[in-house]
């Protein structure tokens, strides 16, 4: 459970988020405008700021800023209509820890809390079971597929791979990233180590693995997971 201040000028869009941080059992407080926003981070404890850009009186980055400036280190994730590169890395530099583009989806969204929730839970016991992928499910800790055609298993690395993709979930995590971590080396960039598990993972998770729709390839830099 996590306490986790939603500031949102959008009602609809509040309100469906609230209803499903809710139904996860997290408790949830909204904020329609900034300076309220900022009262209830100050009011309460709070564990995770969820926070929109275009907001009436106070803009997202401004609260980011101030929650900052006033010594606040919760996880804040940023969501917001824009999605122009100046506008990302602003956020970034204010202190966000993330930055979720409108339209989103909303199990994508959920996904990223969760991560910066257990970045900043430092509990590194919290290792991710699985997730649903389409009509698939995968079980990170059997490390299988589950289809419905039956049941496919994983090799060790695919499933450190998917494990690391859905820890980033609609990002693209480079090559490199995923050598290091996973095979704890650093390479040069002919290396298909990646790459050759990738196709394997795409084989058994993709209903077409001529046409991913989950596991997409980011040009020049790696690969990211779409739920
Ligand atoms: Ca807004």
């Amino acid at each position: 459970m996590a306490r986790i201040v939603i500031v949102e000028d959008e009602p609809e869009l509040a309100l469906g988020l609230r209803d499903n941080l809710e139904f996860e059992g997290h408790q949830v407080a909204c904020a329609a405008d900034g300076k309220t926003g900022l009262r209830l981070v100050k009011q309460q404890p709070t564990d995770l700021v969820l926070l929109d850009i275009m907001l009436p009186d106070v803009d997202g980055f401004e609260v980011c800023r101030r929650l900052r400036a006033a010594g606040y280190t919760m996880p804040i994730v940023i969501l917001s209509a824009r999605g122009q590169e100046i506008d990302k890395v602003r956020g970034l530099e204010l202190g966000a820890d993330d930055y979720v583009t409108k339209p989103f989806s909303l199990r994508e969204l959920l996904a990223r809390l969760h991560a910066a929730l257990r970045r900043a839970g430092g509990a590194p016991a919290a290792r991710q079971a699985g997730f649903a992928l389409g009509d698939r499910q995968v079980d990170l800790v059997r490390q299988m597929v589950i289809t419905p055609q039956g049941e496919v298993p994983l090799g060790y690395y695919e499933s450190e791979i998917l494990r690391m993709l859905y820890e980033h979930v609609g990002e693209a995590v480079p090559r490199a990233d995923m050598l290091n971590r996973i095979w704890g080396v650093g390479v040069g960039p002919a290396d298909r180590t990646v790459d050759n598990h990738i196709v394997s993972l795409r084989r058994k998770l993709e209903p077409d693995p001529a046409k991913p729709r989950h596991i997409l390839t980011a040009h020049a830099v790696g690969y990211k997971l779409v739920l």
